[in-house]
């Protein structure tokens, strides 16, 4: 097989993982026109500055001995099989850095023998990069579970971000439909990543030219969708793989059911991306707002609403904790304000030493006031006119069309009990989270 088939190939089986952002879209130039874009080959990775990094995505091998049930590569998958050499792959990577059409690589892999051979055979490749071809660019690298702590530390001096994937919120669905990965083999390079970042920072103090261990951290994604794991779970385990093994991002991947399997989702079904979307949401509630998990949801609400943001829902169900007083309120209450983000509320932070603010004062510090209005007082006083309540609040903050639909799914006139946003879900609910999706 020619190197340009091995790549359309490893290029095409790693479009799946979202642990790096991808552009997802196919389009072939019009008559007349010029560019084209692929869901696979290259993706996008943001660096600290803001900057949009383009990476070749792809896998060292598509072969592997595991059989992930949701997995197109996955061994009783009939699929074209094939392996890049460490040589072939580092040649190739600066082949393209060098016509400019890349800045890094995203480098994955099947489980080709064993872990610790695959993980061997990307140090390798990463080595080539790095100290033959003296590759200084962004090096994102899949640790694979199961790996050896020593193998996983020599890849992380080498690649700038490193990811494991856990896929499956729960040990039962990682049992049921990835039966040869365990918790054990995922949380356990997790681990080993996150202590040698902290043992790297210590003797960066400590000598200056140390070198860096997985400078940009760690990186982990989530299927949702394919089990019945609810987003209460989901943002739990989020929430505890931030607190406790300090990862930078959790990706959260809507499933794409690509494979026929009894366990999983029927071919066709849509992504449940008002979930994925939503997970997103809560997640940047978790890392920048102060918001922990069962503050957004708890056990008798397992899923978020699929109306409003989750930042949006907790004020709406917190209504006692409203308004509050822009002039005085501390960050943390401001940073709860729907309508108010983190540089909106250091900016009124910063504003308020000079002047007492006042509503229009607010607009030019970049607060979204059309939202934030009925949340907030200024010197005491709230905007004329406005009906505080939640259901009220509700009506004014959707747009027509979820208007329309949330009227027809859950009237609010006539029956108070069915206010309650986490209502039992019927063929209406069902029908507003399709239209929501796309
Ligand atoms: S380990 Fe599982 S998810 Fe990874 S390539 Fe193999 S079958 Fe797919």
């Amino acid at each position: 097989m020619d190197l340009f088939d091995k790549l359309k190939i490893l290029t095409d089986a790693a479009k799946y993982d979202v642990a790096c952002t991808s552009s997802g879209v196919d389009r072939a130039a019009g008559r007349g026109g010029i560019g084209s874009a692929e869901a696979c080959g290259i993706c996008h990775t943001f660096a600290a500055d803001g900057r949009c990094v383009s990476l070749l995505k792809v896998l060292m091998t598509n072969k592997c001995v595991y059989d992930c049930r949701y997995c197109v590569n996955r061994r009783s998958h009939e699929t074209p099989r094939t392996e890049f050499s460490p040589r072939e792959l580092a040649d190739l990577t600066i082949g393209f850095y060098r016509r400019n059409y890349i800045e890094g690589l995203f480098l994955s892999s099947g489980v080709l023998r064993n872990p610790d051979y695959t993980c061997e055979r990307m140090i390798e490749t990463l080595r080539i990069l790095r100290e033959d071809y003296r590759f200084c660019g962004y090096i994102h690298a899949k640790a694979i579970p199961g790996a050896d702590r020593s193998l996983i530390e020599r890849l992380g001096l080498l690649a700038d971000r490193m990811s494991v994937n856990i896929e499956l919120p729960s040990h039962q669905s990682l049992s049921l439909l990835a039966p040869d990965k365990s918790k054990v083999s995922i949380l356990g390079p997790m681990g080993g990543i996150r202590d040698g970042i902290r043992q790297n920072r210590t003797e960066l103090v400590r000598y200056r030219h140390a070198p860096k261990f997985a400078p940009a951290g760690q990186s982990t994604q989530m299927i949702v969708g394919a089990t019945p794991d609810t987003d209460y779970r989901i943002l739990n385990l989020a929430q505890g793989l931030y607190r406790n093994y300090g990862l930078k991002r959790v990706f959260y991947s809507a499933y794409l059911p690509v494979v026929e399997n009894s366990l999983l989702p029927a071919v066709g079904t849509k992504p449940p991306l008002l979930r994925e979307h939503r997970l997103y949401q809560a997640d940047w509630l978790l890392r920048y707002y102060g918001f922990s998990a069962d503050e957004l949801l708890d056990p008798q609400h397992q899923t978020f609403n699929p109306y409003v943001d989750p930042k949006c829902n907790w004020a709406l169900n917190h209504m006692e904790a409203f308004p509050v007083e822009v002039n005085r309120a501390p960050r943390e209450l401001l940073l709860r304000v729907p309508g108010i983000g983190v540089t909106g509320a250091k900016r009124i932070l910063t504003a308020r030493r000079t002047a007492s603010l006042r509503p229009e004062d607010l607009k030019k510090l970049g607060v979204v006031l059309k939202r934030a209005q009925y949340f907030i007082t200024c010197n005491g006083r709230s905007v004329p006119g406005l009906r505080l309540t939640r259901d009220s609040i509700l009506r004014a903050l959707l747009s027509a069309r979820e208007l329309d639909l949330y009227s027809r799914d859950l009237p609010w006139e006539d029956a108070p009990q069915q206010l309650s946003f986490f209502g039992g879900p019927g063929p209406e609910r069902e029908e507003v989270r399709k239209w929501l999706a796309t």
